[in-house]
């Protein structure tokens, strides 16, 4: 059989490595993929990312499962293309989608359902959105409505910083479209997790939790990134918590899509706060997995993933269990200079270990020219640990990252210390 993943960035090297390796699986193809991508067996780019030419691909080479990896081509409805030319894939409908693309359908859709959730308003006068933030006092979140790639999110912790957020957003159109209409959220405190389930239209199967590391820098300072290491499992989803989300927000969610006449189907990701009672929040929804989440969760994944996407496309995942390996699985991301900012492209990457049952590395901002791999993105890499404990799987990546080299490359060397401490 053949598979086609959508996107280029490490959570897709990590879903075609895992894809791979089914018996099953003739090829996967990744499209457009990346220097990683490019190299490992069984895997081949395709110089493709317009929906319509990749339905195309897909019939003329008779593949026969496509995943999606990013939420752009969802929101853009390359579901909803495949589907009406008969082709089996794996993924929301860019209606399904809304629930990532657009942060005001998503706040209005928690609150109609009773989806634990920060307090809002949307706006999309700046005028009114000042007032609203002189009313309500800092600390306070302003979010772009739209798709802004991570970046449309500002935590202020100021009066002064809610402002400028709302200026930028609103008055100075620095988001363009994604944030001509903004969201004003409540702040709420406590430790973020990472949900992510996968859904068929009516069964939802959970796969193993964990935990992004958003902040630049160690000890969580720095500026926000995509995310710069995750781990998994996450320590603080315990098993009661893991039944109170899926009772409080998953199950909810989908029910909530099913009554508002959307089926749901695809990856599910749901951004949870965690508050110092144990109260679980939902701070967003993205419609796909995450990144750099998805390379640690499959690196843990033992069970037949291409079989596990056919049960999901077929509506039979009440049929699948999933087995994970019990290790602890610690993914470091490694990050070009200038990241977040103005990352810089074409150093040389030298030094990565081979893959062994203990690490493996997976490829995001990479490409190769000349034969020789080069940087050519923010973040470069993700090296994947594995241990029996957070520990002995940071040992295992930091080795493999110290053995890597690219010239100012930045990681950072905590990732998993809420899971040690
Ligand atoms: P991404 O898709 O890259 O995860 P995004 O642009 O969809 O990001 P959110 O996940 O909604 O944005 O927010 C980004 C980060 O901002 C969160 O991971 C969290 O750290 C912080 N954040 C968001 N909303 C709140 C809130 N209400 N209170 C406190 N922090 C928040």
């Amino acid at each position: 059989m053949k598979i086609l993943v959508v996107g280029s960035g490490g959570r897709e090297h990590a879903l075609a490595w895992k894809l791979a390796q089914s018996e099953r699986i003739q090829m996967v193809y990744v499209a457009p993929g990346n220097g990683g991508t490019a190299r490992d067996a069984r895997l081949e780019n395709v110089a493709i990312t317009d929906p319509a030419e990749l339905a195309d691909f897909v019939v003329r080479e008779h593949i026969g499962l496509t995943v999606v990896g990013p939420e752009a081509p969802l929101a853009a409805g390359i579901v909803n293309l495949f589907r009406s030319r008969g082709l089996k894939i794996f993924g929301p409908t860019k209606e399904a989608a809304q629930l990532e693309s657009s942060k005001d359908f998503a706040k209005a859709f928690m609150q109609r359902h009773g989806i634990p959730t920060a307090k809002y308003q949307s706006f999309s006068d700046a005028a009114q959105a000042h007032a609203y933030v002189d009313a309500n006092g800092a600390p306070i979140v302003i979010k772009a409505d739209g798709l802004a790639a991570g970046k449309g999110v500002v935590v202020a912790m100021s009066l002064e910083e809610a402002h400028q957020a709302i200026d930028h957003m609103l008055s100075d159109n620095r988001f363009g479209d994604a944030g001509a209409r903004i969201v004003i959220e409540e702040f709420l405190a406590g430790e973020e997790a990472s949900f992510i389930v996968m859904v068929d239209g009516k069964n939802v199967l959970a796969l193993a939790t964990s935990q992004d590391h958003k902040r630049l820098k160690d000890a969580d300072q720095g500026p926000n990134t995509g995310g710069m290491g995750a781990y998994s499992p996450a320590p603080i989803v315990t098993p009661s918590m893991h039944a109170r989300v899926m009772r409080e927000i998953i199950n909810p969610t989908i029910q909530g899509m099913a009554k508002d006449g959307i089926q749901y189907t695809g990856f599910l990701y749901a951004g949870l706060m965690i508050d110092a009672q144990g109260t679980p929040r939902t701070l967003e929804f993205n419609c796909r997995m995450g990144d750099p989440e998805t390379q640690p969760i499959m690196a843990r994944l033992k069970s037949d993933f291409v079989n596990v996407i056919e049960h999901a496309c077929n509506g039979t995942l009440d049929a699948v269990e999933l087995e994970w390996d019990r290790r602890t699985a610690v993914g470091v991301v490694m990050a070009a200079e200038g990241y977040p900012d103005n990352p810089r492209k074409g150093d040389v990457i030298d030094g990565i270990p081979a893959e062994t049952p203990e690490c493996v590395t997976f490829h995001a901002g990479t490409s190769i020219v000349d034969g020789k791999l080069v940087t050519n993105g923010g973040r470069v890499l993700c090296v994947v640990g594995l241990g029996d404990n957070v520990k002995m799987a940071q040992k295992q990546a930091y080795d493999a990252v110290d053995q890597i080299h690219f010239n100012g490359a930045q990681f950072r060397r905590d990732i998993g210390w809420r899971g040690v401490k």
